[in-house]
């Protein structure tokens, strides 16, 4: 009874691996190293590389080590790219959804658990957002996660598969013991621009935008750590197990931290006083994003271990000096090989 984790290899996918693989669970990994590091993999779990909508890749994988259960996340995952070129994140996201999809019904793999995304509700129009509130993506990267939402309800009902999708709120930290983290060349995310100019990468911190109708007038997210995404796919596993029917679940901790809180944060626990500069608003930003976590509470066996800024925000600069001082050309270098 093996589990199937594409995109295993890369930010998230890596620390769920490795929850899995602590937890005892036979895994194996496909991911084709666009955006994954090997070295991320831990030992003793088999890594192939190549795309997860490679369907004779998959389904060999699958009939080799008797796959049961997939957990899918392999995709792109930079909003403003998919604004640039829409059909690589249609290509991407929807139609490597669509062969996996394909490759798991024709060997009969009956769960499934998707990594999508808070980007599917565009603006909403309450906080605490629910998963029933409507869905209204403002970039291509959203739609082809919600497309991807969509086939698997459909597959599903087709074709008598379970599956949970989860959808992210903003995902941060790193694993506490800094093994593996953010290492994405590039990456714009808050905690990393925040973290990279605490280790002297980058000489200020830009804040978009401090005119919103916020306390303290910049945005406010529900930042939940890495580490806790992880046991919630785990969670989801064993809710599918257990007989549990299909659900689309919010994952986030159901509270929110300003852009200034965060900066904050991490100036605290570097306790390094890195230049912060006020700058326009950031093009397409949602003021506040908070997930309502009712359901996933009501439905998953998951308690956080990590629903502390601070320690979001110290686990991350850990795996930043890490990476910065002493992986970065390992990491490089496992990229290229
Ligand atoms: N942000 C910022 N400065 C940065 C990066 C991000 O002020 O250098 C703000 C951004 O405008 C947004 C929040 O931080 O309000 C979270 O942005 P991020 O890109 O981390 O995630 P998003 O919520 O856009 O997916």
């Amino acid at each position: 009874m093996t589990v199937l984790v594409t995109g295993g290899a890369g930010y998230i996918g890596s620390h769920t691996v490795l929850a899995m693989a602590e937890a005892g669970e036979s895994v194996v990994v496909v991911d084709n190293l666009s955006t994954g590091f090997s070295a991320f993999v831990p030992e003793g779990v088999p890594l192939f590389i190549g795309d997860a909508g490679d369907e004779n890749l998959v389904e060999g994988v699958i009939s080799a080590h008797d796959v049961k259960s997939i957990v899918h996340f392999a995709g792109s995952v930079v909003v403003p790219d998919s604004m640039r070129d829409p059909l690589a994140y249609y290509r991407n996201n929807t139609m490597t959804t669509r062969s996996l999809l394909n490759a798991a019904v024709k060997c009969g793999v009956s769960r499934f658990i998707f990594s999508s995304t808070a980007a599917v509700y565009g603006n909403p129009d309450q906080v605490p957002v629910p998963e029933s509130a409507p869905t209204r993506p403002l970039s291509p990267y959203g739609f082809s996660k919600l497309m991807s939402e969509i086939m698997l309800h459909d597959v599903a009902t087709a074709h008598g598969m379970n599956y949970v999708a989860l959808r992210y709120f903003n995902v941060a930290g790193a694993d506490p013991k800094a093994r593996i983290g953010l290492a994405t060349v590039g990456a714009t995310h808050l905690l990393k621009i925040a973290v990279e100019a605490a280790t002297g990468q980058r000489a200020k911190v830009d804040v978009f935008g401090t005119d919103y109708p916020t306390p303290d007038g910049s945005c406010i997210r529900d930042f939940i750590h890495v580490s806790d995404l992880a046991q919630a796919h785990r969670a989801a596993l064993s809710y599918l197990r257990d007989g549990g029917q299909s659900a689309t679940l919010n994952c986030g901790y159901g509270r929110g931290y300003s852009v200034l809180e965060t900066i904050e944060a991490v100036r605290r626990v570097s306790g390094r006083n890195f230049a912060v500069q006020y700058a326009p608003r950031r093009p397409g930003d949602i003021m506040t994003m908070i997930a309502d976590t009712t359901r996933i509470k009501s439905m998953l066996d998951w308690t956080p271990q990590y629903d502390n800024l601070e320690t979001i925000a110290k686990h991350a600069l850990a795996w930043e000096e890490k990476l910065f001082h002493e992986r970065h050309g390992d990491l490089q270098q496992a990229a290229s090989a």
